[in-house]
This record gives structure tokens, sequence and C-alpha cells, in this order.
């Protein structure tokens, strides 16, 4: 061989392999190391005992051995190569001069990569040696992958099982032995049914092995939702996921794998999200949301299908408010909590009842074919709140006013029935404390009108078909009109006067009630401006506004009043403020800051109605108060109702304690008037000396200077002022 042509082979070679040789023969031994120098390999070292040829491949950590079988000393090629490979991975070549059968059996026992017969052809080694090497190396890097893969199988949170083609369990990493209980090497060769037993549904029916599905249909297959994996130790372990087939690049089916995961964990947290959305955290019962849900769902059953007869009942409590307002929030949530419980004991375990929030509940009542059912059950919801109840150191007693509606096929929305379960609701409350009411088409009628004439306010206060009449108010000592109460009449383009009982409540449920009493403060001023013009500077004359309480929790009350006076050019005590008792208990701080604030600028403050709000008298010190107006309903029966009059006389005590004056509002005849004015009383307002009177009127008597009224006017003459 040239030594080109030898470069040129040995440049072909698996680059400069280390080859152990164990051979015992010296002689044989060095050609055999000339043989492998020539063909371009590297001589790891030469052994002639097995124990050598085990030290020095441990030593030198050779790609090949090239084993004599028969060697020195009492261990032969066989058993060392034995020992080698189970220390070291590393392919053995025999090279022997013995091809007896014995031999050969006992040779294969260890794998060898071949086998050489001495004496040998120099080719021969070369190509034994070669694709030894190759194949080793192809051996080695299956070896990896599968450690690669083994590694991935078992680091992953995922559970994985493998079978063969007849649905035998081949493989199960460590996630699967701690979700199924099962160890790897008892589940080995087992039926995949056995090791992986699965339910589903609510019924918890048994499901077909997804792997066996998997192995028949030779596609994938999804877990369906609600499987269960029942384990070794019975436990029912929610899962999901899915099989696939396991194939090679022939197409070939070798069997199925499945990757799988104990959702348990995250089924709880679902849960636990739908009861944080669906359900009230305090009571626990159904939220309004899932309410309309359910509710929904009947009305579009009830569409489809035959008619299921059903009712909603709206239940609002009668003095929660009350009793969370004195008696604190803690004890006003225990009343929420025992009324909850109270209402579930009414039920059927069909019927839902839940909470909308504050004080309200609401109740669906299915398969209830007569209204007199569902007004049974709203007698009976009021006997079962109406026993005490018994939170910390009180016994309250509670009541509800329930609204009640039947289902109907012309609802089509939830919200439509609510809302008449509401409607029915305020019907009951208007009928006093712990009654009920059936919605019927009078109270949609009614509603209707309502609505409209909400509408139509918003539209009046723009379209200026509002105007203020001015009731005096009159001085007792003197007769003297000292001012005018300033109160708004409507006069609708279609529905003629509305009077102010009717519209008031509307703007004040929505809020108009704020733009238009900034209307009536600037008109009022605006007119007072023009009066006091053409009077004599020394005559004090005053107007006095209604402010509603949804006011008290608006910050630029002040502000607007302040800007108003300079716009119009008043001096503070020109204006007067009316406030109910009722804004200043539903805003204590706020009301108690702004109006002295108003104080401060020199504005009159006066209560309005007073005697009529419930409230506790200790409240009023705390208030910048310069007036109180006793309410018209204690003065209308003073001439012949003891009672009343030492009600009157009470109120006038009170208000002379605290250093304010008093006004006796609604005086309509001669005796009662001598009876506020015995008691005390500076001033007064009504029928008996002015209705309220229009603009026109009010200019006549500026005119006229006469400001002056008769205090014995005839009998039979009609008071100045509106027409009733
Ligand atoms: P109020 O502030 O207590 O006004 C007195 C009411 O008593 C007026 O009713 C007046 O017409 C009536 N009245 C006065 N003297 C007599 C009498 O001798 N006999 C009888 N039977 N009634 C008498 P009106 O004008 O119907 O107003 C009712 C309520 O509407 C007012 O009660 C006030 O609370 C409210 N209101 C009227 N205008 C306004 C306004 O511009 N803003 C606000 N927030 N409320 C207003
Ligand atoms: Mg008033
Ligand atoms: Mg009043």
């Amino acid at each position: 061989m040239s030594s080109l042509h030898a470069q040129k082979e040995r440049s072909t070679l698996v680059a400069s392999a280390k080859i152990l040789v164990v051979e015992d023969e010296g002689l044989i031994a060095l050609d055999i190391e000339n043989h492998l120098h020539e063909l371009g390999y590297q001589v790891a070292g030469v052994a002639e005992t097995g124990d050598d040829a085990i030290q020095l491949a441990l030593d030198s950590e050779p790609d090949l051995v090239l084993m004599d079988i028969r060697l020195k000393g009492n261990m032969d090629g066989i058993e060392a190569a034995a020992s080698i490979t189970s220390q070291f991975d590393v392919p053995i070549i025999f090279l022997t001069a013995f091809a007896d059968q014995q031999t050969l059996d006992r040779a294969k026992l260890v794998s060898p990569f071949g086998y050489i017969l001495k004496p040998f052809d120099t080719v021969d080694l070369r190509t034994n040696i070669e694709i030894s090497l190759q194949k080793h190396r192809s051996e080695q890097k299956v070896k990896q992958q599968k450690t690669w893969l083994n590694t991935i199988l078992e680091s992953i949170g995922d559970a994985v099982v493998a079978t063969d083609q007849h649905g035998s369990v081949t493989y199960m990493n460590r996630v699967a032995e701690s979700i199924t209980q099962w160890q790897t090497t008892d589940a080995l060769g087992k039926d995949v049914s056995e090791v992986l037993p699965l339910v589903t549904g609510q019924a918890k029916d048994v499901l077909e092995n997804p792997l066996i599905q998997v192995l028949r249909d030779q596609t994938g297959v999804v877990l369906p939702e609600n499987t269960y994996l029942i384990n070794k130790n019975r436990q029912e372990i929610p899962i999901d996921d899915s099989a696939v087939p396991i194939v090679d690049d022939q197409n070939q089916h070798h069997g199925a794998v499945i990757v799988f995961r104990d959702i348990t964990e995250r089924l709880a947290v679902n849960q636990q999200l739908f009861r944080h959305a669906y359900y009230d955290s305090l009571t626990d019962l159904p939220n309004r949301e899932l309410f309309i849900d359910r509710l929904q769902h009947l009305l579009d059953l009830n569409k489809r299908y035959t008619v299921h007869p059903f009712a909603v009942l709206f239940v609002d409590l009668d003095r929660f408010k009350m009793v969370n307002d004195s008696l604190g929030h803690p004890v006003g949530d225990q009343l929420l909590i025992t009324t909850a419980q109270r209402l579930q004991q009414c039920l059927r375990p069909s019927d839902t009842v839940a909470r909308f929030g504050g004080d309200e509940f609401a109740i669906l009542l299915e398969q209830v074919g007569d209204i007199d059912c569902a007004c049974m059950l709203a007698e009976r919801i009021n006997t079962e709140l109406g026993a005490p109840y018994h939170l910390g150191n009180y016994d309250l007693f509670n009541s509800a006013s329930i609204g009640i509606v039947q289902g109907h096929p012309r609802y089509e929305l939830a919200d439509e029935l609510i809302r008449d379960a509401d409607i029915a609701m305020y019907q009951a409350k208007t009928n006093g404390k712990g009654c009920y009411a059936v919605f019927d088409e009078a109270m949609h009628t009614q509603v209707k009108g309502q609505l409209t004439l909400e509408n139509d306010l918003r539209r009046a206060i723009t379209d200026q078909q509002l105007t203020l009449h001015y009731q005096p108010i009159v001085s007792l000592s003197t007769q003297e009109i000292v001012g005018f109460e300033a109160l708004t009449r409507w006069s609708h383009p279609n529905l003629g006067n509305i009077p102010p009982g009717m519209f008031i409540p509307i703007a004040e449920e929505t809020g108009l009630i704020v733009k238009l009493d900034w209307w009536a403060m600037r008109q009022a001023c605006e007119q007072l401006r023009v009066w006091k013009d053409q009077l004599p500077s020394d005559k004090t004359l005053a107007v006095s506004v209604n402010l509603s309480s949804r006011h008290f929790n608006r910050s630029d009350v002040v502000q607007r009043v302040t800007q108003m006076l300079v716009e119009t050019g008043l001096a503070a005590t020109d204006l007067k403020i009316e406030v109910t008792e009722s804004a200043l208990i539903e805003n204590p701080e706020s009301a108690a800051q702004i109006l002295s604030e108003l104080k401060a600028l020199g504005i009159r403050i006066h209560i309005d109605d007073f005697g009529t709000g419930y409230s506790s008298l200790s409240y009023l010190h705390k208030y910048e108060i310069d007036t109180l107006k006793i309410d018209r309903s204690f003065i209308q029966y003073l001439d012949c109702n003891a009672d009343r009059l030492e009600i009157v006389r009470t109120i006038v005590v009170l208000a002379h304690t605290l250093k304010m004056g008093a006004i006796a509002e609604g005086i309509e005849t001669a005796e009662q008037l001598a009876a506020v004015k015995s008691l005390g009383c500076e001033y007064g307002q009504g029928y008996y000396f002015y209705r309220p009177l229009t603009c026109e009127q009010v200019d006549a008597l500026v005119q006229e200077q006469a400001f002056w009224v008769d205090p014995q006017p005839e009998s039979d003459t009609q008071p100045p002022g509106e027409e009733i």
C-alpha cells in the first residue's frame, strides 16, 4: 500500500480511535499493534491477562477493546469482557482462534460487536472495528436520547402513561405513580383499564378507557369534562387532558399514550370564583346575577315548552336601615344573616332565595299555579320575620314589605319581572309595614304615568314650565309680613297644574331636585331684589327657599349660594334656607358642615315640617339652626285637641330653650292663630293670612306697601292667594 494511499485510507477512518489490545501471545500482540498503527488507530495499551485488561480499560477508557478469548491467568476473555462492559460502556470485538459452538454461545452473552477468527485479514479487522465504532456511537446516541426523554417525562408536572398495542402498560412516570398510587413495577404489563379506571359525570358512570379507544380508533381522544380517575386507594381524582396513538415514521401503531393532570385545585379555584361571582358573601345566598340567570332560564324554558307556573316575590325589610344606623353594622349584618336563614326555612328546596343587596331579597317560587300560594308564603314570611331576633344584647322585631308578581307569557326578560315585583313591593310599603301586594295592571299604568311625568319634569325645567309662588310669613306680634316662602309650581302643557306633592317626590327620587332647587333659589333671589328696590331701605323682607336633602352630599352648595347672593346683590340676611329633619339625619356630618358654613355667611336656617321627622331631639343643638317651623299637622287640630296643644307648647319651649325662633305652619283659623300666639310662637304662615301668592299678587302688595295683615278677616271672605 503506497503511503499516499494509506493516508487517504486513514482519513476516512473514525478519527484516531483508541483501541485496547488484550492478547497473551507477545508476537501476535505486536502484530496486531502494528496493524492498528498502520490503519491509523492509537493503541491504548496491551494486556496479557483478564485482570490487566480490566484495569487498563478503566484507566485508559479506550474506544474499543480487541479481546482474545484464551488468556493467561484464571480469567478468560469472555469473563474479562463481561466485567469491563458491566463497568464501562465500550464495544468489544473478540479476536480468537476458537469458533466452537460452546465458546460462541458464551461469547454471545456479553453482546460483542464483532467476532474475528485468527489468523485475521487486515481488511476484515478494519471493517469490524469501523462498523463496531459506528454502531456503538449510534447506540450511545439512542441511549442519550432515551435518558433525555426520560428526564423530561420524569420532570414534567403531568402524568404520562403509555401502553403497547394491546393496552398493557409499558411506561408510567413519577407523577402518574403518585396520582394512581400504582408503582410502575406493579403496573407494567397490566391492562390499562385496571391501572387507570375512569368514571364520568354527576352519576359517575364508568368511562371506556381513552387509551383503549385510541388503540381501537387509531385517533386522538380528549377526556370528557368531569372525568375522575379512581386510584388504587379508591379515591376519586378529577383529571383532564388527552390520549394519542404512538405511531412510527412508517405509520405503524405501537401503542398509545395518555397525558393527564390532577385538577382538584383548579376545580376548587373555579368553584371559589363561581361563589364569589354568584353568591352573597354575607348570607351565602345566591346573588342578584345568579337569581336573574335562573329566572331568565325559566322564562326561556317557558317560551319553548309548556308553561311552568311560577311567581317572584320581592322582599324589602322594613326596619333594617334603622337597626343599621342606630345599632351599628355588625348588628345589621347579623339581622341580615338571620333573615336569610328564616327566609330559607319558609321555602321548598326547589325554590330560590337570593340577596339583591342591602336589605332586599328576591324569591323564585317554582310550580305555583295559584297566586294564593304566593300570598300565603308572603304571610308566612312575615310571621317568621316577626319573631324576635336575639342579636347580641338586643331583642329586635322586624317585618318586610313584599311585592309579588306571577309568571306570565308577556314577560320575556327577567328584569321586567323584577321591575314589576319591585313596583308591587313599593305599593306594599305604602300600605304599611309588614304588608304584601300583588302586581296588577293598575300599578303598571301608574308607574308608566310616573315615568312619563319624570321625563316631562326634566323638560319642564328647561322649557320654563315652572313658576314660583310666594307665601307670606307673618310676625304674630306685629301682623306684618316679614318674608315669603318660595314654592314651586308646575304648569304642565297637557295635564295643567301638577301639585308639588306629586312632582317634588319624583324630583327627589331622580335627583332632578338639585337642578330644580337652584332654579328656585335664583328666581326667588332675583325677584326679592326687584321688590326690595321698590321698598324703603329699612323694610326687612326675606325670602325662604326649600333645599332638598340631596344637596347635602355635594360639595358645591356654599360656593353656589355665595355666588347667587353676589350676582343678585342680596345680603345674606335676606335669604333663609329651609331644610327638613330627614336631611339632617341622612347626612349628619356633611349637613352640619354645610349649615355651619351657610350660617357663617349670615344666612338663617329653618327646620321645615318640624316634628314629623322622627328625629332625636338631642341632635338639634349640634346644628346651626335659627328657627323651627312647626308642621301643619300639629297646628291643624290645635283648637280642638289638647294633646296637640301640648306638643306645640313643647316645641315652642324647646325652640326658645335652644335660642331659636318658631314659625307655626298652616294656620287656617282665628282659633289656631290665637292658640299659637298664646304659646309664644313668633311667626305664622297659613291660609288664614294668605295662600301662596303669584308674583303679580306680591307685586301689588309691594306697590301698595300693604304688609300688615288683618288679624280678624271676615270669616266668609276667601283669603288672598291661589285657588285650591
Ligand atoms: P313646605 O316647605 O312645608 O311648604 C308649605 C306647604 O304648605 C306648601 O305646600 C303650602 O302651600 C302649604 N300650606 C301653607 N299654608 C297652608 C295652610 O294653611 N293649609 C294647608 N292645607 N296647606 C298650607 P306646597 O306648595 O304644596 O308644597 C309642598 C311641599 O313641596 C313644600 O312643603 C316643600 O317641602 C315642597 N316644595 C315646594 N317647592 C319646593 C322647591 O322649590 N324645592 C323643594 N326642595 N321643595 C319644594
Ligand atoms: Mg318649606
Ligand atoms: Mg313645611
